[in-house]
């Protein structure tokens, strides 16, 4: 049923979000990075050129929409979504239930692309950002509100975001990890590591996150040290920091 109210709200919202992403657009140059990352943890996203000229900042995930079902999802439905600021998305649902749109409060919507710029226009509406940001990977694409520019280059958040280089294809983006080739979630077997780690602690650039099981431990400590033979019995894999201490959970004695 087509609910005429809510397509006259929608367009005059997407009306009022090109002007203002023209000027954000102009003053921020964005079509001049060729290159992006987001970090859902920090809730950063940075665009950059290969010579490293890079801006962060600040974002709030709005919704996404598959290319092959044609369908957007509200963050706040998303499990993968896992930035707690996305919950300020609720006041575009509350909007929904006080007037009766109901694309504003289903979580999962049939509509074409053009759409996902209604949805992210009503958000920006109500939400303080500064510009709108759209990252496609494969048949996805994420639409991002930007709240502000992040300039505290030095911070550890953006030391840990630039370390995440690993995608194990269940966590996203992570800092990559080691672990010897015995450990699983199906059978404790110990777990060695090379320093006292915790989730999300600052890692200096050279260091990374290793471990191995009892038995790698006792070959280890027999052959005095990780030489060729230990190496080869431990036979390190590289897993993501997610996976790494889901496996320290489960292993450790
Ligand atoms: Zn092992
Ligand atoms: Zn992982």
């Amino acid at each position: 049923m087509r609910n005429k109210d809510y397509e006259e709200y929608a367009s005059k919202k997407y009306d009022e979000l090109i002007e203002s992403q023209e000027a954000f657009n102009s003053k921020f140059k964005l079509e001049s990075y060729s290159n992006w990352f987001y970090d859902q943890e920090s809730e950063l996203l940075r665009v950059y050129n290969d010579d490293d000229d890079e801006i962060f900042f600040k974002y709030i995930p709005i919704g996404t929409y598959s290319l092959k079902s044609n369908t957007w999802l509200w963050s706040w439905e998303n499990e993968h979504s896992i930035e707690k600021n996305k919950l300020k998305t609720l006041v575009v649902k509350q909007l929904g239930e006080k007037r009766d749109y109901e694309k504003l409060t289903k979580g999962l919507i049939d509509c074409d692309r053009e759409e996902c710029w209604d949805f992210v226009a009503i958000s920006k509406s109500m939400i303080n950002a500064i510009g709108v940001y759209c990252t496609n990977s494969k048949d996805l694409l994420t639409y991002k509100l930007l709240t502000k520019v992040f300039t505290d280059k030095d911070s550890s958040l953006i030391r840990m975001m630039k370390q995440k280089t690993v995608d194990c294809g269940n966590h996203g983006f992570r800092r990559p990890a080691f672990v010897c080739k015995h450990l699983n979630h199906k059978e404790k077997l110990g777990f060695e590591e090379a320093f006292d780690t915790h989730k999300g602690m600052d890692l200096d650039d050279e260091d990374s996150f290793a471990a191995w099981c009892d038995e790698c431990e006792q070959v280890r400590l027999e052959t005095d040290g990780w030489n060729e033979e230990s190496e080869k019995f431990a036979d390190i894999k590289l897993v993501c920091e997610e996976c790494y201490f889901e496996l320290k959970e489960f292993n450790k004695k």
